[in-house]
């Protein structure tokens, strides 16, 4: 019922719809009480012989047009709430797409993309469903139940009539009792669902791995269990729900008991005529609807609620990183500034990044290295505002970046993130990913600056190339080269290049960064490396080490300094000649 109120902004969205749908339900209701009326007078004049031909016809008549128009109001009624529940569905899928893809790395670091996958596929259907099949009969249950009754008591006989309702309180409380079972063990079913759908999700975009360390027959034994949980649970469910209709159809069955039993009774003291009791069992035969419908009204608002609930969870999840009320929309320079920042990651017990002071001009390159698990990638992901920080301490231009709109600052930057990813689709259509409107002939010049050029020869179809899961199959450095190529055709003011070069040769890694000098003359880069000749270049070279900064200075400084950098540049210079 709450989730019918929750909904309630659909439903006025779409009133008329709704108002006509429902109207007909009930007109629908109302000359069902026809029929049984109708044929009790029939069975009255054949008992009496005063039947005659042209009153049969007659009745047959208005028996036949109310039946056309009974088929055609139920394809409307059906037509427009259904229909109704559809856009319902759609709606809500519609806004939580939009959601998700506003949710920042935090977000997605708490749930699992299986439980989102599920909300989207089993959560929806079933609010859609409570939108169908609740509203329909919540109305059509509670008027039927009301105007039959009526009819019941006042043309037939009310002693008869609550003779036979005797069991209905029976009724009531056993769609009560199963419901909130029900309830209970739906909601643990979507819960193991989602945890299958984890797994499974998982599993096939692992595979590789799977693979390599021989894990499937483990990882085969691992699902069965979670999907057995599954089966488990649902089959739990469906005990309830089997139990449900039987149960229904006992009450009613004693229902009919009482009323034939005490009916004919009354027909024999001559309380009622034949005719009456024939109408009163069909007029019982119509509260079979409304009562089965109660007991799924109960069920489909319940599961409703459950899956309303899960969705409200999600809804209820703001980024944590947004815009402030008066966002600053655009900045001048590309000089890039940190003072004193430090930054923990949410939930993590001891900062990433400690103390990072540094000033970055306008046209320079910084560069930053230093052991894996040092910060590096923490201080990129920091510039981009992926994580909520504290303010004051990271500038764009001078500015905070915390009062910089989102869209500004990451339309400033072009990123190349540690873990490229790739879309399945062209290799054209990865590069002008952040700019689809680039010339064929910007998108190849992209990929020709990060030396992606000779590769595309390999492939018969060149830049038109599907990639990822149908398309082929690329090495890791190529894929690199595509996020490079992908960042450079946004010609950005600052771009960040991620331990983006780590899979490339030295030579490539050479003729690269000569590109990014000659290209990006007067803007701004930051390059992170564990192959030091990718700084070497660098205005500004910073070592990280536990998060915080332990050498600083150009190349030329930090070798006189003598230090970490000094010494890994002596051994990675010593192994390249050897390799070379
Ligand atoms: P690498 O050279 O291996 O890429 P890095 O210098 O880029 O390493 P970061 O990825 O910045 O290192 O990680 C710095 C620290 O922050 C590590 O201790 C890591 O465990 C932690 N960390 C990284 N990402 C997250 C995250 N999303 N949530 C919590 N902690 C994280
Ligand atoms: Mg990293």
């Amino acid at each position: 019922m709450q989730t019918l109120r929750q909904l309630s902004w659909f439903f006025k969205a779409h009133w008329k719809r709704y108002t006509v749908g429902i109207a007909f339900l009930f007109l629908i209701d109302l000359l069902m009480l026809l029929p049984p009326r109708l044929i009790g007078e029939m069975v009255d004049s054949i008992r009496d012989s005063s039947l005659t031909a042209p009153a049969l016809m007659k009745t047959v008549t208005i028996l036949l047009l109310l039946g056309l128009a009974l088929y055609g109001m139920r394809f409307m009624w059906r037509y427009l709430l259904n229909g109704g529940a559809l856009i319902l569905e759609r709606t809500l899928r519609d806004r939580l797409f939009a959601h998700l893809t506003r949710m920042t790395p935090s977000f997605y670091s708490r749930k699992r993309s299986g439980d989102l996958m599920a909300v989207a596929t089993n959560d929806i259907p079933a609010i859609e469903q409570t939108a169908s099949t609740g509203v329909l009969t919540l109305a059509d249950s509670l008027f039927m139940t009301l105007v039959t009754l009526v009819v019941m008591v006042t043309a037939i006989d009310w002693k008869l009539t609550l003779a036979a309702l005797i069991p209905m309180p029976f009724l009531a409380w056993s769609t009560a009792y199963y419901g909130r079972l029900l309830h209970e063990r739906f909601y643990l079913a979507q819960e193991a669902f989602g945890e299958m759908n984890d797994h499974v999700q998982q599993s096939v975009s692992g595979v590789r791995v799977l693979r390599a360390f021989v894990q499937e027959k483990a990882d085969v034994e691992a699902y069965r269990r979670v999907s057995e949980k599954t089966l488990e649970r649902n089959v739990s469910v469906s005990r309830i729900d089997a139990l449900f209709e039987p149960t229904i159809g006992i009450i009613i069955g004693f229902s009919f008991l009482i009323g034939l039993g005490y009916g004919t009774y009354l027909v024999f003291t001559s309380a009622i005529s034949l005719g009456d009791l024939a109408a009163f069992n069909m007029y019982l035969g119509l509260l079979i609807w409304p009562m089965f419908a109660f007991g799924w009204l109960v069920n489909v608002l319940q599961r409703g609620g459950a899956s309303h609930k899960r969705l409200s969870e999600l809804f209820i999840e703001e980024p944590d990183v947004r815009d402030q009320a008066d966002p600053i929309t655009s900045v001048l320079s590309n000089v890039v500034e940190a003072r004193r920042f430090t930054f923990a990651y949410p939930g993590a017990d001891k900062p990433a990044l400690r103390d990072i002071t540094f000033t970055l001009g306008e046209g320079e390159t910084l560069g930053i290295v230093g052991r894996t698990g040092s910060g590096k990638s923490t201080l990129c992901r920091s510039l981009l505002h992926q994580y909520q920080l504290q303010p004051g301490s990271l500038f764009v231009g001078g500015v905070p970046i915390e009062s910089l709109s989102l869209s500004a600052l990451r339309g400033k930057i072009g990123y190349v993130p540690q873990e490229h990813l790739l879309f399945s689709r062209t290799i054209a259509d990865n590069v002008a990913f952040g700019k689809p409107e680039a010339t064929s002939k910007e998108v190849l010049r992209a990929l020709e600056l990060a030396e992606m050029g000779s590769d595309l020869l390999q492939f018969r179809e060149g830049v038109e190339t599907k990639v990822g899961e149908r398309g082929v199959s690329l090495s890791g450095g190529q894929k690199q080269r595509i996020s490079i190529a992908r960042a450079l055709l946004l010609d950005a003011d600052i771009l960040i290049l991620d331990d983006s070069l780590s899979a490339v040769d030295a030579r490539t890694e050479e003729s690269i960064l000569r590109h990014l000098r000659q290209e990006r003359a007067g803007k701004t880069t930051i390059i992170t490396a564990h192959r030091l000749s990718s700084v070497q270049h660098a205005h500004l070279i910073l070592v990280l080490d536990e998060g915080q900064i332990v050498e600083r200075g150009t190349h030329e400084e930090l070798m006189a300094q003598n230090g970490w950098y000094a010494e890994q540049f002596r051994r990675q210079q010593m192994e390249q000649d050897v390799a070379g």
